[in-house]
């Protein structure tokens, strides 16, 4: 035990301090993110300068950031071979805040009571270690100075002290944390080794946890072989930043006499790496094989399925970010039942760190399938006053991932057997976003396909439609139906097909929904043939007129007879060689939607 320089906190290192203890209570796990990536950071630092200083790292060769528990004394320890701390920036750097504007933005949340769980999911830094620990002491040696300690009980003031044990880190810092005695969960491997996939997986540094693994091995009933496991020094470790296995110590030497086996289950410790997946979206797509954007796709998305497409991109610009789009191979479960959930479909990383996912509707709801990386390298992240607008930040990557995405389906529209594939399982979120994205509809209306009368084709696009439309056509026809055998057999499809007309056939239970938000594209209306007047181009308007005084008294009898059931009966030139055909009038319901109002018993 020593007793140090005693120093004070800056004020606003205070009142941040209180600020995040009272109210990141239910999220306190984020402090081993903050740990974490500050350990990458420093590693970071020391590695930039061994680039132009050769001996920078002989002090401890090894990069990497090693974390263990001392369950006895309630200690999590988090230590990195980065580039340390001298003196004076240990008190400056745990003792300060540099960023400019921080007061402004205390007063602001203190104030009007911004909403802290924000704060909490883009990064407290350091201090976030108060959330869980009642004493902190970070032990550094930087190449430039001695070793040092600091240590702090939070609130007003730390002290600093230099090591009497001398140099005992080589190089880097170590953090260690008396845990409060309602967080001792963080000393247990599970708990700890679930954080770090959560939210440092992707750290580029090997993090390595000393966990204690249960094993069943064979035992003999004469000799039981001892199993002897060394811990691993973290100097015996040779590679740099390499990410490779570590080898696992083969303890299940087995005895060779054919003696009936038994077996036991033994602890066996060991230095446990966690983070064994790269992050793919930080390398250059020209060398990535498909094969790894498969694999990644399907670890990441805990897909069994192979994704169906993909797009890898940077944005540059207002916002800044590397991101990596994945369209499933399947729609997901209850695409469109789940109900202000969060959709869990698009993780946001800030320098490979994991921020969150907890996203509400991130992307609209039709794009609910996607599966989304996005890893921007400089969000507003620190307590700061563009805290505050955070949520713009969040709306221009938003923007910018819907156009992505939609490119990346225009993409996959040029390659037919991919994107029959894709409309059977996302078709219908295609026409709920022409429904719903205003702002899109123009683009999505594009990509939408239906079947038609038009020979040999049972799915065109609205503009392939509108190319083969009729001279004199002024309209785009459709009927709606429960299924492309019925409508095909309707009366009204027949005396337009028999006239050269092609008629779409919108046979989802949506198309009526869509036609209602969308009632044009290209130029051209929809009109529903089985409703209202029509009026054929060149048609014979003396025949029909002959008709009708020819049939005059048999209309005016059904009509009395009728009366109570329909509007009015008329000729018709538009039928060919059924007799008769029920129309509903332009503002009516037409046969199918009166049966899709019945199912949804309205
Ligand atoms: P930030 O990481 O955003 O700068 P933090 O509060 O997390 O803010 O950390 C404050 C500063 O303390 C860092 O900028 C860094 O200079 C220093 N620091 C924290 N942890 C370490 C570490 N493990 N090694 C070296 N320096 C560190
Ligand atoms: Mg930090």
């Amino acid at each position: 035990k020593v007793t140090g320089e005693k120093h004070e906190f800056q004020t606003e290192v205070s009142r941040l301090m209180k600020l995040i203890i009272n109210s990141l209570y239910k999220t306190r796990e984020i402090f081993l993110r903050e740990l974490i990536s500050n350990a990458s950071d420093a590693i970071d630092k020391i590695r930039f300068l061994s680039l132009t200083d050769p001996n920078a790292l002989s002090a401890a060769p090894t990069l990497n950031i090693t974390i263990w528990t001392d369950k006895d004394n309630k200690v999590l320890t988090i230590a990195d071979s980065g580039i340390g701390m001298n003196k004076k920036q240990l008190i400056e750097n745990l003792g300060t805040i540099a960023k400019s504007g921080t007061s402004e933005f205390l007063n602001a949340v203190e104030d009007k009571k911004a909403d802290m769980n924000l704060i909490g999911q883009f990064g407290v830094g350091f201090y976030s270690v108060f959330l869980v620990a009642d004493k902190v002491v970070v032990t550094t040696k930087n190449n430039e100075d001695k070793q040092y300690i600091w240590e702090s009980h939070a609130v007003n003031d730390f002290t600093i002290a230099e090591d009497p044990r001398g140099n005992t880190l080589g190089r880097g810092t170590q953090i260690q944390l008396f845990l409060k005695d309602d967080a001792l969960e963080f000393l247990d491997d599970g708990v700890l080794r679930g954080l770090i996939l959560k939210y440092s997986e992707f750290i580029n540094f090997p993090i390595w946890l000393w966990t204690t693994q249960t094993q069943v091995v064979e035992v003999s009933d004469e000799k039981t072989e001892d199993t002897e496991v060394k811990k691993e020094s973290t100097d015996d470790k040779k590679d740099n930043d390499d990410l490779d296995q570590p080898e696992i110590e083969d303890v299940t030497d087995k005895p060779e006499e054919k003696k009936e086996k038994k077996t036991e289950t033994i602890e066996v410790p060991g230095w446990e790496l966690m983070n064994t997946q790269k992050p793919i979206w930080t390398r250059d797509p020209k060398n990535i094989t498909d094969y790894e954007y498969e694999n990644f796709y399907m670890s990441f998305a805990k897909d069994s399925n192979l994704p169906l497409a993909w797009t890898h991109f940077k944005a540059e610009g207002e916002v800044e970010f590397k991101s990596i789009i994945y369209i499933p191979g399947k729609a997901p479960e209850g695409l469109f039942q789940k109900v202000q959930d969060y959709s869990r479909n698009v993780k946001l990383f800030v320098k490979r760190v994991f921020i969150t996912d907890e996203f509400l509707d991130f992307v609209p709801k039709y794009l609910a399938f996607i599966r989304a990386i996005i890893d921007a390298d400089d969000l507003p992240l620190n307590v700061s006053r563009e805290t505050l607008q955070q949520h713009k930040f969040l709306q221009l990557i938003q923007k910018r991932i819907i156009k992505k995405c939609l490119d990346l389906i225009a993409d996959l529209s040029k390659d037919e057997e991919k994107f029959t594939k894709f409309l059977s399982e996302f078709g219908t979120s295609l026409k709920v976003g022409a429904i719903e994205d205003n702002k899109n509809r123009k683009k999505i209306a594009q990509l939408l396909r239906f079947p038609s009368s038009y020979k040999g084709s049972n799915s065109t696009s609205i503009d392939d439609y509108i190319s083969r439309m009729k001279k004199g056509q002024d309209a785009m026809y459709f009927i709606t139906g429960a299924s492309v055998e019925e409508v095909q057999n309707s009366p009204f499809v027949e005396g337009l097909v028999a006239r050269g007309y092609e008629v779409l056939y919108m046979v989802e239970p949506i198309d009526e929904m869509l036609v209602q938000h969308m009632p044009g594209h290209g130029g051209k209306m929809f009109k529903n043939i089985a409703k209202g007047e029509f009026k054929f181009e060149n048609e014979d308007l003396a025949e029909v007129q002959k008709l009708r005084s020819r049939f005059t008294k048999l209309i005016d009898n059904m009509q009395s007879t009728l009366i109570d059931q329909v509007e009015k009966i008329e000729v018709s030139a538009r039928l060919t060689t059924s007799p008769c055909a029920v129309v509903a009038t332009d503002w009516g319901w037409t046969g199918n939607m009166e049966k899709i109002m019945a199912a949804q018993a309205f």
